[in-house]
């Protein structure tokens, strides 16, 4: 069951072969038989899964189903469930139950998406190897000597190793994109707006975007048309329809006009990732698309940029842990200023604490034009690059992550190093456009992402030519081994 697209998922609910109930036990069977060695689920919520399968069942009977109905998935602990703890992969939220659920999390339970449990992450959503969760890192079923990516990387390695046929994840930096990537799985991120982030823990706010992880293109078509929508308690949502992204995958590639960056295929590219890259630019050519070397002259500048404005934000955001409302407070306190610093010392990691200091300092005054306001600054450059590009080429290809799968610890007290992993994927969430990756090859037994990367509010577009590309290759379907 748990090798089956969506679409015969659903059909085999509808024609009662099997029933939620037995789907959802079947995934719970498989979380329980593999995680242990993988620690990509930080929460189990089996009997509510459960008794939501059984609901979804008495739907789908009714004649009441939609396309998620009765579908099992796993939610990145960054979303906020109603009385399930949301973690954020931090010793700080680790006794914290919303009140409340999710803008996304309100839409799955109404589409009748079944909840399996919640996924790990990096801390705070800090970090590119899921190393930085409170929970121990998460394992790459393609090589548990290796990361899963992050930060979604718990959801990445949870869809990849089939205990869930569907995740949701958070990218503010790549934190879809990368870890679909190096878990060999499809991963996209809208468009800024396009999903609510109302009760998504926020990280970087003009960044963060939530977004589906599946195997295939056509089953993260279904999830981000769930996700997906106007919110009137996000300010930044976007009121604009929802495309019916499944309706706009059929559609043919001919004389699609594919834009490569040359500053994507630099020195830091690994060469057999290139090769893998040019292969499947070699299958688009196949399919009646045209290819154009494009430039983005500022994106070099994008890590940098990113680096203070990612932590700018934070240090913003992350003031509401304070160890007064809600979250971890510290024993004794002997004052207010004793109760802040030891509860925020001992609530957040080492990277999370990175973050802040470099947040404040940047925001500081006397500071503040020259990091801040500058990096402003050039993030419209980056942002202009794109968009003329735009005015050329219909989509924009690259490899996700200059490298597979690295080995854990391999990077972990090297933060610069860990930071350029997501070389490729940042300059997208500056300009807040939608990207994707999508499985292209295999080096060394390590999966390879291909990076889609679209206009504005392209995501049926960018769902539609990653489809194309996956009913004439098989990577999509390849399961590491263990898993099948
Ligand atoms: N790896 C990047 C970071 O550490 C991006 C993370 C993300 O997209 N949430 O900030």
């Amino acid at each position: 069951m748990h090798q089956k697209s969506l679409s015969e998922l659903a059909a085999g609910l509808r024609a009662g072969e099997f029933t939620s109930e037995a789907l959802t036990r079947h995934f719970l069977d498989r979380i329980e038989r593999f995680d242990g060695e993988l620690n990509s689920v930080v929460t189990v919520t089996a009997d509510a899964a459960l008794e939501a399968a059984r609901e979804a069942d008495r739907r789908i009977a009714a004649g009441d189903a939609g396309p998620l109905t009765g579908i099992p998935f796993l939610h990145k602990d960054i979303f906020c469930t109603d009385g399930v703890r949301t973690s954020c992969g931090s010793r700080m939220l680790d006794n914290f139950e919303a009140p409340y659920d999710a803008t996304v999390t309100e839409k799955l339970r109404q589409a009748g998406a079944v909840m399996l449990g919640k996924t790990n992450m990096d801390e705070f959503a800090m970090g590119s190897s899921n190393e930085t969760s409170f929970y121990g890192p998460v394992k790459n079923p393609w090589d548990t000597g290796r990361v899963p990516g992050g930060s979604s990387g718990g959801s990445a390695a949870a869809v990849a190793a089939r205990l869930a046929p569907l995740a949701t994840g958070t990218d503010t930096g790549g934190s879809i994109r990368q870890p679909a990537a190096l878990c060999g799985i499809t991963g996209i991120k809208p468009t800024y707006g396009r999903v609510s982030r109302y009760g998504m823990i926020a990280f970087a706010s003009s960044l963060d975007q939530g977004g589906p992880f599946a195997t295939s293109a056509a089953d993260a078509a279904l999830l981000l048309e769930a996700m997906s929508g106007f919110d009137p308690r996000d300010s930044t949502s976007i009121d604009r329809p929802v495309e019916d992204y499944s309706a706009a995958l059929e559609q043919d590639l001919d004389g699609l006009v594919i834009g490569l960056p040359k500053e994507f295929f630099d020195d830091g590219l690994d060469a057999r990732v290139r090769a893998v890259i040019d292969a499947a630019i070699e299958e688009y050519r196949r399919l009646g698309a045209t290819v154009k070397e494009i430039s983005l002259p500022n994106s070099g500048l994008s890590v940098p940029v990113y680096y203070v404005v990612a932590p700018a934000e934070c240090s913003s955001n992350l003031s509401r842990m304070d160890g007064v409302r809600f979250g971890h407070r510290c024993e004794d306190p002997k004052d207010l200023d004793d109760l802040y610093t030891r509860s925020r010392g001992e609530g957040f990691g080492a990277e999370v604490k990175r973050r802040i200091m470099i947040g404040t300092y940047a925001l500081s005054a006397g500071y503040y034009d020259a990091y801040y306001l500058k990096a402003q600054q050039i993030r419209r450059l980056i942002r202009d690059d794109f968009v003329k590009a735009f005015e050329e080429v219909d989509v924009i290809m690259g490899p996700t992550s200059p490298t597979t799968a690295f080995r854990l610890g391999e990077k972990s007290d090297d933060p610069v190093t860990m930071y350029l992993s997501d070389i490729y994927t940042i300059a997208v969430n500056l300009a807040g456009l939608p990207g994707m990756s999508i499985p292209a090859g295999l080096v060394d037994g390590l999966p390879v992402g291909l990076q889609l990367i679209g206009d504005y509010f392209a995501e049926g577009r960018l769902l539609n030519i990653a489809h194309q590309y996956q009913k004439v290759t098989d990577w999509h379907t390849r399961c590491p081994a263990g898993y099948e």
